[in-house]
């Protein structure tokens, strides 16, 4: 059953079970896919029905951040731990590699999703790079189209939120891939563009501060955590 957080229903597994459930995603038909919400995206769907829609029908959704697994607790259904997207994808790409698996890479700026397959590929070895493709595009048919011919086993789908999420319940099952993963700016990450925090701030819970002094634009997205925090207090007032 999952964790009810503000609409959004989260899987309550820890890290090593959301790997093994997505490598079990990986063998079964047809197309699944996984998301990754932070409060910022709870308060997107709060606000847009289609999004909700899309993150809800996913078939694992994982809080991204410790802000999401501290609103549960809050309201009295905690959840085991965080899973952040990035270090998911990292998990899954030792077990894919393990397993000889492909991945596509959609999204980003043209040439990050190429320059994070170089590194990914050489990072971990047995991993294929089935293709890529930047998320600056006006038709899905095209990229969906690459993606099948590509035969891609798993493709990250990289194209900031809620964006993403529309995009793979939309056209997740014509991408013939068993699963996909909506993963924000983690490509970004990836090639080496953008830093993450370092452990000290992600450990302290202050990942989304270190990420503010570095891209001071954020505050307007940003201000949605305090947002997220409030409708919690009201959530669990009514809970009562
Ligand atoms: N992006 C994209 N297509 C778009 C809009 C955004 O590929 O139409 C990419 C953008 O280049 C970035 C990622 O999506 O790589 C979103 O990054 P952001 O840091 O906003 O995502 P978050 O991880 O915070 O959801």
């Amino acid at each position: 059953m999952r964790v009810d957080v503000l609409g959004v229903g989260f899987d309550n597994v820890t890290m090593v079970e959301a790997v093994d459930a997505a490598a079990e995603l990986l063998r079964a038909d047809g197309a699944h896919y996984v998301v990754t919400p932070n409060p910022e995206i709870v308060e997107v769907c709060r606000e847009q029905p289609q999004a909700m829609a899309a993150v809800n029908g996913a078939d694992l959704v994982l809080p991204d951040g410790v802000g999401v697994v501290k609103g549960a607790a809050m309201l009295g259904t905690p959840l085991k731990e965080k899973t952040p997207g990035i270090e998911f994808a990292g998990h899954l790409m030792e077990r894919m590699a393990s397993e000889g698996k492909s991945l596509y890479l959609l999204g980003a700026k043209p040439g990050v999703a190429e320059e994070a397959g170089r590194r990914l590929t050489a990072r971990y070895p047995g991993l294929k790079l089935a293709g890529t493709h930047d998320g600056y595009f006006q038709d899905d048919g095209p990229v969906v189209e690459d993606i099948r011919r590509s035969g891609a086993d798993c493709v990250f789908v990289c194209l900031g939120a809620p964006k993403q999420e529309l995009w793979m319940a939309k056209n997740g099952a014509a991408t013939g891939a068993r699963l996909l993963c909506g993963l924000g700016g983690s490509l970004d990450v990836f090639a080496g563009r953008v830093e993450r925090a370092p452990e000290f701030w992600s450990k302290h819970g202050l990942e989304w501060f270190y990420r503010l002094c570095k891209e001071p634009r954020r505050i307007g997205r940003m201000m949605k955590l305090p947002l997220f925090l409030v409708h919690v207090k009201q959530e669990k007032g009514r809970r009562k």
